[in-house]
């Protein structure tokens, strides 16, 4: 499909730009938008801008270096990381990155959102892994969230902040209040009593049908026939634990999932994990 005119792309940007601060995404100079203008420049938004305002003299024009092509003012810091999801991606059209306050104060209390609890949320996203803290706007969050996108269409940074990645900006903004509304609904059920969440076995065959439905990310599309599709065995083990703890995490093991999914540092999967144990055993009883 060819890309919209720079005039549509430059409306839509504005459009979403103020939707994130109406529908209390962000405050303030929070965030930042871009959007595919040719396979080697991309729209953002300025650095210090207020989202909820802007206006198309804020639109900056970089290239996939981060280099200013035209435009008032400069591009944010934080561009860093849209680059690294463009550049990871061919298929990734847009990139909104916001505060969602209900998903931030996930991270903040160390509660994970990588539950598979909502059908719609399973079928469109996945999981929700929340990443390993980083200083915003460096070369090492960058690297992250590029990494993650590899598997991810969202993602939460540690006490900062979502970056949700789509085919539009409209695909990219819908990720981006699902999450937040998910999050709503995981923090008022947890005050109802608990999260029941969903069998593992339903859960894989949503994200299955998801990912051939909706697409996502090309290598988890690949997956979608796979056992437990591209939820992490962390996310599966948690969804058919019928004892969540108050982190959300099923039993307790040596590392902590409440808030990191960096699976690379993390046994990958079940006979990994049962290796794991016994050499920590063994090493306990020597
Ligand atoms: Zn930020």
């Amino acid at each position: 499909m060819p890309r919209p005119s720079e005039r549509q792309l430059r409306d839509e940007l504005i459009k979403f730009s103020h939707l994130t601060y109406e529908r209390h995404l962000l405050v303030a100079m929070d965030g930042n938008l871009s959007v595919r203008l040719s396979d080697d420049l991309i729209l953002c938004t300025q650095a210090g801008c207020h989202k909820g305002l802007l206006t198309d003299d804020q639109i900056v024009v970089i290239d996939m270096s981060g280099t200013k092509v035209r435009g008032k003012g400069e591009p944010t810091s934080e561009m860093a990381m849209h680059l690294a999801c463009y550049r990871r991606r061919d298929d990734i059209e847009a990139v909104v990155h916001a505060h969602p306050p209900t998903c931030i104060a996930f991270t903040v209390a160390g509660v994970s959102m990588a539950r598979c609890v909502l059908p719609e949320v399973v079928l469109t996203l996945g999981s929700i892994p929340t990443l390993q803290y980083e200083t915003t706007g460096t070369h090492s969050l960058a690297d992250l969230v590029g990494g993650a996108m590899e598997m991810n269409d969202g993602v939460m940074m540690d006490r900062h902040g979502a970056v949700c990645v789509g085919s539009s900006l409209l695909d990219a903004f819908c990720k981006l209040e699902t999450m937040e509304h998910t999050a709503k609904i995981m923090r008022d059920a947890r005050g109802l009593g608990g999260l029941q969440e969903l069998p593992a076995d339903e859960a894989v065959k949503l994200r299955s049908m998801g990912l051939k439905r909706y697409g996502g990310p090309p290598d988890a599309v690949a997956m979608a026939d796979e056992p437990g599709a591209d939820l992490p065995d962390v996310c599966l083990g948690c969804s058919g634990c019928g004892h969540p703890t108050e982190e959300g995490i099923g039993p307790r093991v040596a590392f902590s999932m409440a808030r990191l999914t960096n699976t690379s540092v993390l046994p990958q999967t079940q006979s990994q994990l049962e290796r794991e144990v016994r050499k920590a055993i063994a090493e306990h009883l020597t």
